[in-house]
């Protein structure tokens, strides 16, 4: 390396970006060889399962540069890849990265995504053992696999839910969907808020003290609203569920920024993407160990409804009517 700084893309080309990304991996002791060869070679520990997942991030479609600034969405690009690891009980380990750049990107700004990036991979314990590297004529693609491990007995799938399991969510829901929804109207956003929307932390330790314990009928992590996303653990258990509009819980910020509203707009917390909380269901049989199991992880677990026999995904409010919603989640076709 010369001492001279390159301060463009073009200046350092395809391989000398990869090895700038390269330098600031620290590889686990699971990582045989890392970053630099065809393949990467990872350690597995004997007894447990390979879990994969993989997430684009597309500017104008997932993010936008005017919002988010590198250093978060680095973040983000990692910590929503972990969640999926985290809501299948797993240990996330490793993670490959594909960039596709608009060359007159600076490259200040892929300095601090990788930034962004690495700290995340930091503090959850995953080492970048790879990725491809390709320019783009459309924007930012921000391509992420990540991998983990879990014993297959703890493995916590969406098809394990039954009926008169209890419905449970962590943190607080819609804190995200509302500070969205201010951007776009170009209304002043919360701080709070705004970082639960860019800078989301994957409920990794309570997912897994959940996955151990054996408490987790079924879960997933809330993308797209608990009300869809539930429905997924819905669909995939053959079962259905009543949610109850009133139990979910809403963060301090979001019960004070929506105050003047008249009524509390709850479709934000039942619909609203981008939370990453997870939602699982457990036997009514394990409430107290749920809450205790939660705590002892600092995160909250509230119940908010209930699993049935018979399909459909019904949100009823505190005298029991159906309420209906105004819509269904974040759908990317419709
Ligand atoms: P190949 O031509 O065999 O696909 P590449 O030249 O694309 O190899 O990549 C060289 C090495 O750099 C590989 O180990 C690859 O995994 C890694 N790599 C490429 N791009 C990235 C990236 N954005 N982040 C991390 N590793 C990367
Ligand atoms: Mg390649």
């Amino acid at each position: 390396m010369t001492q001279k700084k390159s301060s463009t893309l073009a200046a350092l080309g395809e391989f000398g970006l990869i090895s700038r990304i390269t330098a600031r991996v620290t590889p686990h002791e699971s990582v045989i060889t890392g970053i630099g060869d065809d393949a990467a070679v990872t350690a597995l520990t004997p007894g447990m399962r390979l879990l994969t997942s993989t997430d684009m991030l597309l500017e104008d479609v997932h993010f936008r540069r005017a919002w988010h600034d590198p250093f978060t969405l680095g973040r983000k690009s990692l910590a929503v890849s972990i969640s999926d690891i985290a809501a299948m009980g797993g240990i996330p380990h490793w993670a490959l990265l594909s960039l596709a750049i608009p060359p007159d990107l600076p490259l200040d700004f892929i300095d601090d995504l990788m930034r962004g990036f690495q700290e995340v991979a930091t503090e959850y314990n995953v080492t970048l053992i790879g990725g491809d590297t390709c320019s783009s004529r459309n924007g930012l693609t921000i391509s992420v696999t990540i991998m983990g491990e879990q014993y297959p007995d703890l493995i916590v799938r969406r098809s394990g839910a039954q009926p008169d399991d209890d419905i449970w969510v962590t943190g607080t829901l819609g804190d995200a969907a509302f500070a969205l929804s201010q951007l776009e109207n170009g209304t002043a956003v919360s701080e709070s808020l705004l970082s639960r929307l860019l800078n989301p932390a994957p409920r990794v330790s309570v997912a897994l003290a959940f996955a151990e314990a054996g408490l987790a009928t079924a879960m997933i992590d809330v993308s797209d609203g608990i009300r869809a996303d539930f429905g997924h653990i819905a669909d995939m258990s053959g079962v259905g569920g009543t949610l109850r509009v009133d139990d979910l819980p809403l963060s301090g910020m979001f019960r004070s920024v929506t105050a003047d509203l008249g009524a509390i707009p709850f479709e934000y917390a039942l619909t609203g993407g981008e939370d990453y909380e997870l939602c699982f269901t457990a036997r009514n049989s394990n409430r107290e160990k749920i809450v205790a199991c939660a705590k002892k992880c600092g995160v909250a677990a509230t119940r908010v409804g209930i699993v049935t026999s018979f399909s459909g995904v019904t949100v009823i409010t505190r005298d029991g009517t159906p309420c209906t919603a105004p819509f269904n989640g974040f759908n990317h076709f419709t």
